[in-house]
């Protein structure tokens, strides 16, 4: 195994970094690019032993960081955010080659926001209030203590947006991380090593252990000495994970998948509606968040397919590091054999194909929409997480509220709607983490972030990932 590879002219280290090195295992993974299936490299196959190294590094530099001064802290998090600023180029074509998402996106949104994430989650710590109320003449004083080795497991569709959606808050508090990235997107957090090196940070307060969560996974999450498990994946890892953390009451924040609906009222202003429909297809339909249920009320609804059908034909589909493409390819083969699965299920159980409805050349498949689909089917159901979307029609806004809340997640919803008084009962009645009114993926970092039933368990953001990464302690004093 090479040490480095180079990805699009960037050096990558293809090592786990723990306790401030890089460290080797004797067995290798192969990254693929999604965008042609090229080979990338080789990268280290963490075991439970790396795993077990990777924990015991974080308990070691926990103290010195926990009692760290929070404006030291928070210095040292902008001075990553410094490190990733300076390296968005590279950082946004080592992603773009590993996940196949738009080179212009990584380049202009996902880089910068990842130093915004550290950024944001530095001030807010500075900003930090400690409560002090009185009770019968006793003080009460409550403080946000940090709860420990905290260990961040995160998916392959917005690898480092959503690594550092929980590294800075969880290194803000003051607890120190092992971070495990997805198999199919290791390499932006082996940059990520570099630059907080670089930035600063002392050894063993950031860990990346890379490999298969199958392999080294429950090595991670049963670690007794793991005080908060952070997870960003699917349901049923979701729940591997609560098993095996429940062996030591490890406390979980899960940021799981969804279904989520688009209220489309006759009532819309309708060239919005059906951009905010083609939206869906943004990431080749890998976006946790996408409204990818599209429920318009029965007497626009020809009108709104006609206006969606001829807006989704302009999407440019092809190689993620052009400007022009719209979609680039979905993340590997599996994943496209599992959309393509979905799709001619729904099709044989009585499904119309609006438009797509096959898969193309290389790793892509044709936006499509679907038709005809019972509530109840599968493809109304169940998460595809690629660029599928269905059309189901209702005649009133009870039956839209009923429509959109009936499936077992609850992560986001969009409304679109020229009525606020319309919105305002909509919104009040859906099951969802995030409702968005004629918009879709506006995001601050000091709202609440998560999901309602599968969707997930707890809310990140602002005061919420600080709830989640401390330990609250209130000291109550005698007069
Ligand atoms: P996944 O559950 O297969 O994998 C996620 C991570 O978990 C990977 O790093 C993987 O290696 C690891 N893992 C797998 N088995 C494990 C185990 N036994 N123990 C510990 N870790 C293990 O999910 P995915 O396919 O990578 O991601 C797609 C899913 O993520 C979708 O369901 C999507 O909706 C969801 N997602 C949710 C959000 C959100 O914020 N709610 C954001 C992005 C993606």
């Amino acid at each position: 195994m090479t040490d480095k590879i180079t990805v699009a002219g960037v050096a990558v280290d293809t090592r786990h970094w723990i306790g401030g090195e890089r460290v080797a295992s004797a067995g290798t993974f192969t990254d693929v690019s999604p965008i042609d299936g090229g080979v990338i490299g080789e990268i280290a196959r963490g075991t439970a032993t790396e795993a077990a190294a990777a924990v015991a590094a974080a308990k070691a530099a926990f103290p010195a960081w926990a009692a760290t001064p929070r404006a030291e802290r928070a210095r040292l998090l902008h001075a990553v955010a410094d490190g990733v600023e300076k390296r968005i180029e590279e950082l946004a074509i080592v992603e773009t080659t590993d996940n196949g998402a738009l080179l212009r996106s990584h380049r202009r949104g996902v880089m910068p926001r990842v130093a915004h994430n550290f950024r944001f989650f530095a001030d807010w710590l500075l900003s930090l209030e400690h409560e002090d109320f009185d009770t019968r003449g006793h003080t009460n004083h409550v403080d946000w203590d940090p709860a420990g080795p905290s260990v961040l497991i995160t998916p392959w569709n917005a690898p480092l947006m959503l690594s550092t959606w929980k590294i800075a808050p969880a290194l803000a508090a003051g607890n120190t991380v092992v971070l495990k990235p997805a198999e199919w997107t290791p390499l932006t957090a082996s940059l990520l090593a570099d630059i907080a090196a670089e930035a600063g940070l002392p050894a063993g307060v950031l860990n990346i252990v890379q490999g298969y969560g199958s392999e080294i996974g429950d090595a991670l999450t049963s670690d007794p000495d793991v005080r908060r498990i952070s997870f960003t994946g699917s349901v049923p890892t979701a729940k591997r994970i609560s098993a095996s953390a429940a062996a030591n009451l490890t406390p979980l924040s899960l940021e799981l998948g969804g279904k989520s609906p688009l209220l489309v009222f006759a009532d819309a202003d309708l060239d919005l509606a059906v951009d905010l429909a083609v939206e869906q297809y943004d990431n080749a339909g890998q976006v946790c968040l996408a409204a990818t249920r599209i429920l318009v009320e029965e007497s626009i609804a020809e009108e709104f397919t006609r206006r969606f059908t001829e807006k989704a034909a302009g999407i440019v589909q092809g190689d993620p590091r052009d400007e022009a493409t719209d979609i680039g390819p979905n993340i590997h083969p599996r994943q496209l054999d599992k959309i393509d699965g979905f799709v001619r299920r729904a099709v044989e159980a009585g499904a119309r194909a609006v438009i797509g409805g096959h898969p193309k050349d290389g790793q892509y498949y044709a936006p499509t929409l679907l038709t005809d689909v019972a509530q109840d089917s599968e493809i109304v159901q169940e998460e595809v997480f690629g660029p599928v979307l269905t059309l189901q029609t209702f005649t009133t806004e009870d039956e839209a509220v009923r429509l959109a809340n009936d499936t077992r997640f609850g992560l986001a919803a969009t409304v679109a709607t020229g009525d606020k008084q319309r919105a305002g009962r909509v919104t009040a009645q859906l099951v969802a983490g995030t409702v968005w009114v004629n918009c879709f993926f506006v995001r601050d970092l000091q709202a609440p972030f998560g999901g309602s039933r599968h969707s997930g368990v707890g809310r990140e953001g602002g005061n919420w990932s600080f709830d989640f990464y401390c330990d609250l302690k209130n000291t109550v004093t005698a007069p």
